[in-house]
C-alpha cells in the first residue's frame, strides 16, 4: 500500500561523490550499470539483460546510498522496499506487495519520463532466505513472485527495470535468487579502510563548524572497524558535545569523546543481544 501512495516526486537523489571510500564497489557498480545505459549495444551483441545486482556486506557500510546513487547515475526512477516488511505477512499479501512494487517502479518512470527504473530491496534475506521444506507458504509465494517478476523483465521494454538488493548474509540466500539471469552480479561492500574512513568523516563534516586544529586523519586512525554509519554517528555525537558546552565548533576532544561513546554503544548492543 505504501508503494501505491508514493507521490511521483523527484527522489532525494545523491551521487557517488556523496559516498566515502568504497572505491572498488563504486567502480564495479558503475561498470554493471553500463549494461543499463548502453542497452542498444548490449542487445546487438546478444548479451542477456542485467536484471539484478546484489550488494553484500556488514550493516551501515553504504549499500542503500550506493543504490540511490546508481539511480542518479543512470537517470532512473527509484523505488525501495525492505525484506523485513514481508516477514509477518499473511498468505498472498507479500506476493501482492512485490507485484505492486514492480508496477510502481514502471509508473514512477513514466511519470518522471525516465526510461529506466531501479527497485531497491534492502534485507533481501527477509524474502529470499533458504526455504525449509515448504513450511512457510507465504514466504514461498513472496519469493516466487519476485522470481516471476524478474524472469518477466525484458531487455527491450521501456522502462528497463533493474533490481538492486542488499544483504548482510549472502550465505543465507536461496540459490534460486543467485542463479544466472537473476542476481548474478555480486558486489562486496566492506568496512572502510583508513583512507575510506577519513573520506567518510570529511563528507559528514561538510555541514559542521570544525575547529582549526582538528585532524580527521587522526580520527580515522582511531576508528578501526567502524562502519560509515558509525562514523556519521561520531560526527553527530561530537556536535552534541559541542552544543552541551555551548561551544561553536567541534574540537578534537569532542571527537575523541564521541568515538568512545559510539564504541561503548556498540559494545552495549552486543551484550544485550546475547
Ligand atoms: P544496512 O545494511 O544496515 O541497511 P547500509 O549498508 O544500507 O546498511 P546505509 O543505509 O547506506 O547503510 O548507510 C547508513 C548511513 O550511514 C548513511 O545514511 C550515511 O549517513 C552513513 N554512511 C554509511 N556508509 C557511508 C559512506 N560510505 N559514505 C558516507 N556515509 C556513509
Amino acid at each position: 500500500a505504501a508503494a501505491r501512495k508514493a507521490p511521483a516526486r523527484e527522489p532525494a537523489y545523491l551521487s557517488f561523490d556523496d559516498i566515502g571510500g568504497q572505491e572498488q564497489a563504486k567502480r564495479e557498480l558503475t561498470e554493471a550499470l553500463d549494461f543499463l545505459v548502453q542497452r542498444d549495444r548490449i542487445q546487438k551483441l546478444g548479451i542477456r539483460p542485467l536484471k539484478g545486482i546484489l550488494l553484500t556486506g556488514p550493516p551501515g557500510t553504504g549499500k542503500t546510498l550506493l543504490a540511490k546513487a546508481a539511480a542518479k547515475h543512470t537517470h532512473s526512477a527509484f523505488v525501495a522496499a525492505s525484506g523485513s516488511e514481508f516477514v509477518e505477512m499473511y498468505v498472498g499479501v507479500g506476493a501482492g506487495r512485490i507485484r505492486e512494487l514492480f508496477k510502481e517502479a514502471r509508473t514512477q518512470a513514466a511519470k518522471l519520463k525516465r526510461d529506466s527504473a531501479i527497485i531497491f530491496i534492502d534485507e533481501i534475506d527477509g524474502i529470499g532466505g533458504k526455504r525449509d521444506g515448504g513450511q512457510h507458504r507465504e514466504y514461498d509465494q513472496t519469493l516466487n513472485q519476485l522470481l516471476t517478476e524478474m524472469d518477466g523483465i525484458q531487455g527491450d521494454e521501456s522502462p528497463r527495470v533493474l533490481i538492486i538488493a542488499a544483504t548482510n548474509r549472502k550465505e543465507l540466500l536461496d540459490a534460486a535468487l543467485t542463479r544466472p539471469g537473476r542476481f548474478d552480479r555480486h558486489i562486496q561492500v566492506d568496512l572502510p579502510d583508513k583512507q575510506g574512513r577519513e573520506h567518510i568523516l570529511r563528507l559528514h563534516a561538510r555541514n559542521k563548524p570544525m575547529g582549526s586544529g582538528v585532524s580527521l586523519a587522526k580520527v580515522a586512525e582511531e576508528t578501526f572497524g567502524f562502519s560509515g554509519a558509525q562514523l556519521e554517528s561520531v560526527m553527530n555525537e561530537a556536535a552534541i558535545y559541542a552544543l552541551r558546552d555551548e561551544s561553536e565548533q567541534l574540537t578534537q576532544a569532542y571527537l575523541a569523546q564521541a568515538i568512545d561513546k559510539v564504541m561503548m554503544g556498540e559494545r552495549m548492543d552486543r551484550e544485550t543481544s546475547k
